[in-house]
Order: C-alpha cells, then sequence, then structure tokens
C-alpha cells in the first residue's frame, strides 16, 4: 500500500534549513515527550540539528526557512528531486515569513542596515513554493510540534491530513481569553486558520496571522472594524504584512 507515492514502511526523513531561524526545527528536535513514538514510525536520515548523518536517500523531506540566496535555489532543486513528498515547514518556508519583510526596502538598503559594508550574497526573500513543487504547507512560526508529528504520522499511515478550518478567534474565545481588539490592539485572529492554541493572544499580544489564512475568512469586516476603532491604514497594513501570509488575498 502507498500513499503520495510512499511505501507504507518506515519512511526516510530529512530535515533541512534555508533562511530562518531554525526555530521550527528546534519544535521538533525538543519533543522529547512524544520522541520515541515519532521515531518509532520515521527513520530520520538527515536532520543537522539532531545528528551528523547527512544521507541523500529520503522519501520525505522537511523545509524550513525562506530562500533568498542563489545557493540556495539550487540545493532546494536537489533536495525536491529526491524527495517524494516535500513539506513546507513553518511560515517561512509557506508565505517567506518575518524574511520577508526586507522585500518592502531596497535590497542594498537593507543588506547596509544588517552587514554593514560586508559583502553578503542575499537577494529578494521567496517562498519555497515559488521555487519548487510544495506537497504540503505547515505553517506557524514556529510550527505547532504536534501538529508536525500528526500530520507526518497521517502521511505515513495514510490517514486524511486536515488542518483547523475555523479562525483563531474560536480557540481564544475557548480558552476564555480577554479579546485584545478590546485593549485597544490589533488583533487577526477573525482572519488566521486556528491550530495554535492562540497563544498571543493568551498573552495579550495581537495575533499576527503566522499560520495563513482561515477559510472564508472575512477580511473587509475585520479591516472596517479596525478602521472604526481608530487604527491607521499604515498600522492595519503593516500588521497584514508582517509574515506575509496574506499577500494576494487581502489589497
Ligand atoms: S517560521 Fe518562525 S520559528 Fe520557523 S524558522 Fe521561520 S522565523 Fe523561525
Ligand atoms: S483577541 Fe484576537 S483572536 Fe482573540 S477573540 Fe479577540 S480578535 Fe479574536
Ligand atoms: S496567535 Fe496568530 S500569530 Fe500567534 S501563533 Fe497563533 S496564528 Fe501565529
Amino acid at each position: 500500500m502507498k500513499y503520495l507515492g510512499i511505501d507504507l514502511k518506515k519512511p526516510k526523513i530529512g530535515v533541512f534549513d534555508f533562511t530562518s531561524c531554525e526555530g521550527c526545527e528546534l519544535q521538533l528536535a525538543n519533543k522529547e515527550e512524544t520522541l520515541i513514538d515519532f521515531l518509532s514510525l520515521v527513520e530520520v536520515v538527515n536532520f543537522r540539528e539532531i545528528s551528523s548523518d547527512q544521507s541523500d536517500n529520503y522519501d520525505i523531506a522537511l523545509v524550513e526557512g525562506s530562500i533568498s540566496r542563489r545557493d540556495e535555489i539550487d540545493r532546494l532543486k536537489k533536495i525536491r528531486a529526491k524527495a517524494r513528498v516535500l513539506v513546507a515547514l513553518g511560515t517561512c518556508a509557506c508565505f517567506g515569513g518575518v524574511n520577508h519583510l526586507k522585500n518592502h526596502f531596497p535590497l542594498k538598503e537593507a543588506v547596509r542596515e544588517v552587514y554593514g559594508e560586508n559583502s553578503v550574497d542575499t537577494g529578494k526573500v521567496k517562498r519555497v513554493g515559488d521555487i519548487v513543487e510544495v506537497d504540503l504547507e505547515i505553517p506557524g512560526c514556529p510550527v505547532s510540534k504536534a501538529e508536525v508529528e500528526k500530520i507526518v504520522v497521517n502521511i505515513v499511515t495514510g490517514a486524511e491530513i486536515k488542518f483547523p478550518k475555523y479562525p483563531v478567534c474560536v480557540e481564544c474565545k475557548q480558552n476564555l481569553n480577554t479579546c485584545v481588539l478590546d485593549l485597544e490592539k490589533i488583533c487577526l485572529g477573525p482572519i488566521t486558520r486556528a491550530g495554535c492554541g492562540a497563544v498571543c493572544p493568551a498573552a495579550k499580544a495581537g495575533c499576527l496571522g503566522c499560520r495563513g489564512p482561515a477559510e472564508d475568512a472575512n477580511y473587509e469586516s475585520l479591516i472596517r472594524i479596525m478602521q472604526e476603532k481608530g487604527f491607521s491604514e499604515f498600522l492595519i497594513k503593516e500588521k497584514l504584512d508582517f509574515y506575509n501570509a496574506f499577500s494576494g488575498v487581502v489589497a
């Protein structure tokens, strides 16, 4: 029996990082309480953060980070050619993430701000899906470790892969959080796909949409509410652009 072209026996997994903070990889590496169960289902053959093994023989590639250098493009294409299933892991890989903010500035100016006059090979930030075909996207900054393990197990067993369709607000209300919109803070929870447990509003911070658009999100309504609350167009746009997760769905 096969699923997505993979034999349903212990598949080999490679985890790879590109332009990123490696926080999503750390989430996987730190998942000690379920790590043994997880490793009983898969064989990790390439994962720089936890092992010196560097095999090129893998079925599933988990790719973290956005793409911002020429050598990254070639490396990503090679990984795509070897993997039967390529998963974009985390908001950087799925949407460009925080790194994408660089694209809002002239490239030379942005590079000089960070690296001074040192010469650095870096270009416009792209999503993994801009360069190669992506079979599955798992957003989150960082990803939810429980969600990644569940999805990988579902790939292995052939079970259906489902993400919440409802927005972060649902989880936020279930957790009885105070709505930060009432605390005069912008929150993108009404238009953002749930699954994180509404961790940001729980900490009295507005959701910045790292998990991307919820299904049937009513963007106009949220923007109107934020305008009525007196937030400037600039601030609203700044929040919507933060992870580049709403590019193409919000004007
Ligand atoms: S999505 Fe967030 S946690 Fe993951 S690599 Fe990018 S910046 Fe780091
Ligand atoms: S704090 Fe944000 S996520 Fe929570 S209910 Fe208010 S708008 Fe929704
Ligand atoms: S509340 Fe929003 S920004 Fe925070 S983790 Fe959840 S989806 Fe991401």
